[in-house]
């Protein structure tokens, strides 16, 4: 042992600093008790052998160790104390960077509570710097990922967070750390009602109750499950998983869950405020009737599209479809079976399209197709594939059975145009011609002449 070590091992035995509080305090009291007693046993059966002034120096020095233990003890425990009290103090101002630890100055229990205390203060910083960071956010997918990564750091690095999807009615995987596979049956992506967090707005852990959810299918592993609440409903789940191993010690697991329970907490508004603005944001981008997106997506869109087809050096193909007689649906029939036409005529036009084509409302019974990554071959064979599945399309309304077809502009980017709302333009216009030329048809932009297909061609 290094001298230095030796000499401060040897102060903290002769101060009793490690000792626990109790034991100091009985020690003390059996020390000047043993003192007292010395005293007076010398000054009942050695009086004359020691003289008085003797006698008077040692109570004299009992006093003085008296009165250092009492300074000592009082400053080993008011010093920390007022410690803590002053950080309270900072803490129920709310203003969480002005903390600072305390100083641990000895092993007692003055001493763990200040480790304690300090321990608390970096939980409390922590989760106060995780809410800033979410705040600043863009979107809820960075939050949810920014949990996934909290949890890691909390050693609990099987998890998966499961949002509602509420056109869907089930659950969405939106952060994942299993790598795709998961622990629950898939049913719950499709009815979201069977994932018991979720539809009961409880925590569920197998800890406590193996088996009690049927949805979890990881054999051997436990889980706890925690809902995600938002505005007072479920709104998806978070799920920690843990192996064999690990569930024999339930409570460092579940220690471990609660800490991560604070983050969750502290996510909850951020994300319902990202919730709420990308809701509005989405609605102001989609057409109530048909859940199309609008003109006004286009607008924001076009840009991005154009640019990425110039980079790539690739086509984008501009399909203009407006439904033929429309109004005579209207006049007929009614108003609501002419929304039902749009409705119908808006679905069997996206089910022809790719996942990455964008299909927009762009008037009143005048739909937008963006074709991104196309050749102008594909294009072509695309828009006939439209306008056929419309014309094949039964529509059964009140009072009869309709069938409707549509006509067709198309104009290919950059081909035909230098900027995409010119090619908007060109396909408006040879969508004049294929009404003109008797509609249910295909007309491709192309400088003179136009070309048509289809039946009536
Ligand atoms: P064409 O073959 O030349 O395209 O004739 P059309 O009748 O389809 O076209 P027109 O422009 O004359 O009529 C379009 C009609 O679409 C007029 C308008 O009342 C109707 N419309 C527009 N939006 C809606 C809607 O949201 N619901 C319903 N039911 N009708 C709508
Ligand atoms: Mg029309
Ligand atoms: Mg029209």
């Amino acid at each position: 042992m290094q001298p230095s070590r030796f000499l401060f091992r040897a102060f903290e035995m002769l101060t009793f600093m490690n000792m626990p509080i109790r034991q100091k305090f009985t020690l003390f009291a059996l020390g000047v008790s043993l003192w007292f007693v010395v005293i007076g046993a010398l000054g009942a059966f050695a009086e004359g052998t020691i003289g008085r002034s003797a006698l008077l120096g040692a109570e004299l020095i009992a006093h003085a160790l008296l009165i250092l233990f009492a300074i000592s003890i009082t400053r080993s425990l008011t010093g920390p104390i007022d410690g803590i009290i002053q950080q309270i103090r900072v803490l129920t101002k709310g203003n969480l960077d002005h903390m600072a630890h305390i100083q641990v100055a000895s092993g007692d229990e003055v001493g763990e509570m200040s480790t304690r205390f300090n321990h608390l203060l970096d939980s409390l910083q922590d989760v106060a710097t995780f809410r800033k960071v979410i705040e600043s956010d863009d979107s809820s997918l960075d939050v949810y990922s920014r949990l996934g990564q909290t949890f890691d750091r909390l050693g609990l690095p099987k998890h998966r967070v499961y949002a509602a999807d509420r056109r869907a009615k089930g659950l969405e995987v939106v952060f994942d750390s299993s790598g795709g596979e998961g622990w629950c049956s898939a049913e719950i992506l499709a009815d979201a009602a069977l994932c018991r967090a979720h539809r009961t707005g409880t925590a569920v852990a197998s800890f406590s109750f193996p088996g009690v959810c049927r949805q979890f299918c990881g054999r051997g592993s436990e889980h706890v499950c925690v809902p995600l609440m938002l505005g007072g409903a479920a709104a998806g789940a978070v799920q920690f998983v843990f192996d064999p191993a690990e569930a024999t010690n339930g409570e460092q697991a579940r220690a471990r869950v609660e800490l991560a329970e604070r983050y969750v907490k502290e996510a909850l508004p951020v994300l319902e405020t990202r919730r709420l603005t990308e809701t509005l944001r989405e609605q102001s981008l989609r057409d109530p009737l048909t859940g199309l997106y609008n003109r006004r997506y286009v607008a924001e869109c076009q840009g991005t599209i154009s640019a990425l087809a110039q980079r790539r050096g690739t086509s984008v193909g501009v399909l203009l479809c407006d439904i033929d007689h429309f109004k005579s649906v209207n006049d007929v029939y009614g108003h609501d079976a002419g929304d039902l036409v749009l409705k119908t005529v808006a679905q069997s036009l996206l089910l022809q399209l790719r996942r990455s084509d964008v299909l927009a409302r762009f008037g009143g019974e005048e739909f937008l197709a963006i074709l991104p990554d196309a050749t102008v071959e594909s294009i072509g064979i695309a828009a006939e594939r439209l306008r056929r599945a419309v014309a094949e399309c039964k529509i059964v309304v009140d009072g009869g059975e309709l069938r409707k077809t549509i006509s067709v502009g198309v104009a290919v980017f950059p081909a035909d145009a230098e900027s995409f709302g010119q090619c908007v333009k060109l396909a408006d216009a040879a969508l004049y011609r294929a009404k003109e030329s008797g509609r249910d048809r295909v007309v491709a932009h192309v400088r003179e002449p136009a070309t048509t297909t289809g039946p009536a061609a």
